[in-house]
């Protein structure tokens, strides 16, 4: 046990060990708090008075939530060593986040944004009060548990602000190379004089690395061998890369060095927000000072990623999922235009659906009225047809695991094996994408059908009104009244529009045949859809590929262990053999279930849906079509129909008038009518005149039925 004053801890509570200090878990002596406690070692009272006191000045003058809090300076109870006495961080540092083989290829983005956020902030309290902190790297960012569970990330380690005044002691004690700006790297591990001074362009370098790891799992700059065996190349990398590149890497001894200018396919980030983030790492990782970024730049960019919201839009046609970044301010016009950017889909052809329901983004209005998505919840976007969805792009995750050598290495195993649960840990990851992605698919899509369905309903319901108003006033025995009088011109012409209107009708009736067709595709589509839904939700890939994981992290914790040690006893050898086998044959067959279950059966089901995106966006234009159609079958059946009112009016106001000279001539009683048949033709008349008014009344309300029907479904280009 070691105490000072206030605090009490136990030398086996190590947290950690720098070249300078121990770090251990202690308790407050009243409160029982905990708190870390740095404990100087002696090498450390070796430095200069002023470089010793330095930390806890830096540290005094800062306070800030993400800066790790000094609570204290205190001294040992038995040798007086100093202690710096501060906030406890309990889950590790960044950089054991990253050891972790589940964030093997990177964080994913949501904890992404957080280190972003935390480190930015830290960084900009270190600026507002001038300091450099020259040793940033994932190792000296903390990480504690908020109250809601949440990570906060912290700074800490501020012993190496203008230790640089000593080369030799930099190296010695920091050794955090690969995240060194160049000009540093130069002088202190290359040993090369030189006169630059480091100014904040050296943090924003590490933290461009830094960063880079943290969404990546792998290190920027690579030369063959690692950034420790050849150092000149690594030099070489950091300070040849041209403007734009965020990677350098050699494959092979004396190789070419091949640079990225995007973050790789295995990373989790979307492209979304990848297309935010490479321009700000290509630009801190620069190390010509003139085009390097300042500080005010670096902080203004993330703070724009930072203060954006996410809308996630699942495009069908695609079948991919889409990660819009957008300001709360913006208009709708700027979401659509960022869709356009990732989806190529014009904003005017851009329509969605949300929870089944049309979703019409008015572009004037303000982006805070689209709606709250999720990656399981996302827009629908539909858009036009003709494309071939691709789908999730990813890397085979088979391809990253790592074979183990045949004789017993206790270091090599425990690297091959943890790198193989890292691959593992992806190909889980990509399963359930995959599963997700499926079943956007199956859900978009019958949304889509049900929309067309109601599409059908209406466009049927309207084109049997029209049918059944033209058919009532077409009786052929009404036909044969007027066929009997043919010496009569007026008669003729209307005979004739009346056999237009039946011509009409015989359309309109084709045309509910059609519609009726068509809703019986729809329908059998829409019961094969909820079918593979079914499927989709019954599947157990994931939950096998988990059980494959979950041994095999067991037997890594064990080779974790072993590898410590100098060596193993023959029976726990022996063990540690069988051991190797039973984890290749958990990664085989993991990779088994992933290759024939997920993979195969995504890329089906993205054939699949490809072909019925192509039948419902067929049966959508076939809709289109025939609402138009039946539009204008009822307008002319409409004009027609004025055309015969207008004669029948004119016939029976005829027949009045010779009623009325008849009445005239011989008052009462019955032949008001020149013959019987005129007669019956001037009563016949005067029912079709008000029948014919009714039906025209009824195909103007039609007309504007179907109008508002092609206006609702008017996708354009669809
Ligand atoms: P040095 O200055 O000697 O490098 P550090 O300040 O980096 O020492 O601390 C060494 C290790 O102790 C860190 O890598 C970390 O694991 C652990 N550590 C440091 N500060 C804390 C803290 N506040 N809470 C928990 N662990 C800590």
């Amino acid at each position: 046990m070691q105490s000072t004053v206030n605090y009490l801890w136990h030398t086996d509570d190590l947290l950690g060990q720098g070249a300078t200090a121990s770090v251990y878990k202690a308790r407050n002596k009243k409160s029982g708090e905990l708190v870390a406690v740095k404990v100087f070692n002696t090498a450390s009272y070796l430095r200069p008075r002023e470089v010793q006191v330095r930390e806890f000045e830096v540290l005094r003058k800062l306070n800030h939530q993400n800066i790790v809090k000094l609570f204290a300076v205190e001294e040992t109870g038995s040798s007086r060593q100093k202690v710096l006495v501060m906030e406890y961080c309990s889950s590790g540092s960044l950089l054991s986040v990253l050891e972790n083989p589940e964030n093997a290829f990177g964080l994913p983005e949501e904890e992404f944004l957080v280190v972003l956020r935390c480190v930015v902030a830290g960084m900009n309290h270190l600026r507002e009060n001038g300091i450099v902190h020259r040793d940033i790297k994932p190792g000296n960012i903390m990480r504690l548990l908020g109250e809601e569970g949440q990570s906060i990330y912290k700074l800490t380690d501020f012993g190496a602000a203008r230790e640089l005044d000593d080369d030799e002691k930099f190296i010695s004690v920091y050794g955090t190379e690969e995240y060194l700006h160049p000009d540093m790297y130069e002088r202190a591990v290359l040993r090369k004089p030189q006169q630059k001074a480091f100014g904040v362009t050296v943090d924003l370098w590490s933290i461009g690395v830094t960063l880079y790891h943290a969404a990546t799992g792998s290190l920027p700059f690579v030369p063959f061998g690692g950034p420790r065996r050849n150092k000149e190349i690594m030099y070489r990398i950091t300070t040849e890369k041209p403007a734009g590149a965020i990677a350098g890497m050699q494959r092979w001894e004396n190789g070419p060095l091949e640079w990225s200018y995007a973050l790789p396919i295995t990373c989790q980030l979307s492209m979304g927000l990848q297309s935010q983030l490479v321009p700000i790492l290509a630009n801190v990782l620069e190390v010509e000072q003139a085009k390097c970024w300042g500080f005010d730049q670096f902080f203004a960019e993330t703070s724009d990623i930072l203060q954006r919201a996410v809308v996630h839009v699942f495009s069908l046609s695609q079948a991919v999922l889409h990660h819009v970044y957008i300001h709360a301010h913006n208009t709708v016009a700027i979401f659509l235009e960022a869709v356009y950017k990732q989806t190529n889909v014009a904003p005017q052809h851009q329509e969605y659906l949300f929870e089944g329901h049309l979703c019409v983004l008015e572009p004037n209005l303000s982006a805070q009225h689209i709606a709250h998505t999720t990656a399981s919840s996302p827009l629908m976007l539909f858009s036009m047809a003709g494309e071939t969805p691709k789908g999730l792009a990813f890397r085979d995750p088979a391809l990253d695991i790592p074979k183990f050598v045949p004789k017993v290495d206790l270091q090599a195993d425990y690297n091959t094996a943890k790198g193989a649960l890292g691959a593992g840990y992806q190909a889980l990851r990509l399963a359930r994408a995959l599963l997700a992605g499926q079943e956007l698919m199956l859900r978009g899509l019958h949304w889509f059908v049900e929309m067309l369905q109601a599409t059908c309903r209406r466009t049927l319901e309207v084109t049997r009104t029209s049918l059944l108003f033209l058919s009532s006033s077409l009786g052929p025995e009404r036909l044969s009244n007027m066929a009997r009088m043919p010496e009569i011109e007026e008669l003729k012409r209307a005979t004739e529009l009346r056999s237009t209107l039946r011509a009409l009708a015989e359309v309109l009736s084709r045309f509910s045949h059609n519609i009726t067709e068509t809703q019986t595709n729809l329908s059998s589509l829409s019961s094969e859809l909820a079918k593979n839904r079914d499927q989709v939700h019954e599947d157990r890939s994931i939950q096998q590929i988990q059980c494959c994981l979950d041994k095999m992290y067991l037997i890594y914790k064990q080779f974790k262990k072993s590898r410590m040690r100098p060596g193993l006893g023959y029976n726990e050898e022996q063990i540690h053999k069988l051991d190797k086998v039973n984890f290749s044959h958990l990664a085989k067959r993991l990779l088994q279930v992933f290759q024939e279950e997920c993979v195969q059966k995504y890329q089906t089901s993205l054939v699949t849906h490809g072909n019925r995106m192509r039948l419902v966006h067929q049966a959508r234009n076939h809709l289109r079509l025939v609402g138009c159609s039946v539009a204008a079958c009822n307008t002319e059946a409409q004009g027609v129909q004025e055309g015969l009112s207008k004669i029948l009016d004119g016939l029976s106001h005829q027949l009045l008038q010779d009623r009325t000279k008849g009445a005239q001539a011989s008052p009462p009683p019955v032949a008001t009518y020149a013959s019987p048949a005129l007669r019956d033709l001037g009563v016949h008349m005067e029912e079709l005149c008000e029948e014919m008014k009714l039906l025209a009344f009824d195909l103007q309300d039609n007309n504007r039925i179907i109008e508002g029907l092609s206006r609702v479904q008017s996708a354009p280009d669809v």
